[in-house]
């Protein structure tokens, strides 16, 4: 079955094409980085217009580059949610009249649970993780300990109270005067700072719990910051400090969260998952239990066509489609999917 992935929930137009025969065929990403870096974050309304923009453009280029005609497709897989709607909407009615017009079943797919697929993508069947797993899913809206009882259930176990890590990256580089989006700036960054020379806390893991908070930890940043001198090489400092607080919490919830779930195999995914100190520490950490992490090609950390494509696929397999009416859920709870 010959699948085509539509992602549009915010800034990044994302098409591939995943065959369950033969993996993936091909992908493409257009980001909208650049059009948002004057106002140093997504403006959904640009973001719509320029998803219509490049939506259809980006579908043929795939197409072409998987050497395969429109008519192949047997099934159209788009992100339903969450998301921006207005972004949401562009992605859903391309994929939905497609579908229609191809007279192949169209189906929705959570951007989370694509996110969380997305480890699975290039493994061949036999080398996948199977669940039970625990996934960490750490991107720029979510930080998320989620157990994996089977392929599309889902149980929370734990979730931050406030700022996303991806979001804490973003904004503690917008604090120390990185260009938009920070994040990965502020990890390059990291790699040229001292370790130890400065020390944040490690939100929330004097107590037990599944929960994160990293709004207090941005604020340590900022008064750091404040008081410094401000060089490029506190900066480096600074970053390195904060990405080893970001790294240590995350990992010692995973540590407790598979502790928790009574397993060794950890799933992580979602834009800070691309961190090469965090792919480093949590290797370590499953490591020494024998257990082990995956993790998705850091291109695929980030928001991509083929993590959509291929939970799209996973669902059409198990016969699962939508009627012909097009809708979006810019909140969805993915405790409610249904198993497939
Ligand atoms: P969500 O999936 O929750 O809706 P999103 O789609 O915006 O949010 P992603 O595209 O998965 O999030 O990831 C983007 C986030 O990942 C940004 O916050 C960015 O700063 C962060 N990020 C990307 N690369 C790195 C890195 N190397 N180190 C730390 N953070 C990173
Ligand atoms: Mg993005
Ligand atoms: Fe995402």
């Amino acid at each position: 079955m010959k699948v085509l992935g539509i992602e549009t929930s915010c800034d990044e137009t994302g098409v591939a094409v995943y065959d369950t025969a033969t993996g993936l065929r091909a992908h493409a990403l257009y980001s909208q980085i650049a059009l948002h870096a004057e106002y140093g974050g997504v403006v959904p309304e640009l973001a719509s217009r320029d998803h219509v923009r490049k939506l259809l453009p980006l579908i043929r280029q795939t197409l072409a580059e998987s050497g395969m005609a429109v008519a192949d497709i047997d099934g159209v897989a788009y992100t339903a949610g969450p998301g921006l709607v207005g972004a949401l909407l562009v992605g859903a009615g391309v994929a939905r009249s497609l579908a229609w017009a191809l007279d192949v079943p169209a189906v929705a797919v959570h951007h989370m649970e694509g996110h969380l697929l997305a480890p699975l993508i290039e493994d061949d069947p036999a080398g996948r993780p199977q669940p039970p797993f625990v996934a960490l899913l750490v991107s720029g809206g979510h930080t998320q300990l989620v157990a994996v009882e089977a392929i599309g259930r889902y149980r929370l176990l734990g979730e931050t109270l406030d700022d996303a890590a991806g979001e804490a990256f973003d904004k503690t580089a917008k604090m120390m005067g990185l260009p938009y989006p920070g994040g990965p700036q502020l990890a390059a960054l990291a790699e040229q700072g001292r370790p130890g020379a400065y020390k944040f806390s490690r939100p929330m893991t004097d107590r037990p719990g599944l929960d994160f908070s990293f709004s207090g930890l941005k604020t340590q940043v900022l008064l750091a910051w404040r008081d410094s001198d401000q060089s490029d090489a506190t900066r480096a400092d600074i970053a390195r400090g904060f990405e080893d607080a970001v790294v240590d919490t995350l990992a010692i919830k995973c540590q407790r969260a598979l502790d928790a779930a009574g397993c060794d195999t950890l799933v992580v995914a979602g834009g800070v998952g691309a961190n090469r100190r965090l792919r480093a520490k949590l290797a370590e950490m499953t490591a020494k239990r024998g257990g082990r992490v995956c993790f998705p090609r850091p291109a695929f950390c980030t928001d991509n066509g083929a993590m959509i494509a291929f939970a799209g696929a996973l669902r059409l397999q198990a016969g699962q489609h939508e009627a012909a009416s097009i809708s979006v859920t810019p909140r969805w709870d993915m405790a409610t999917l249904p198993a497939v």
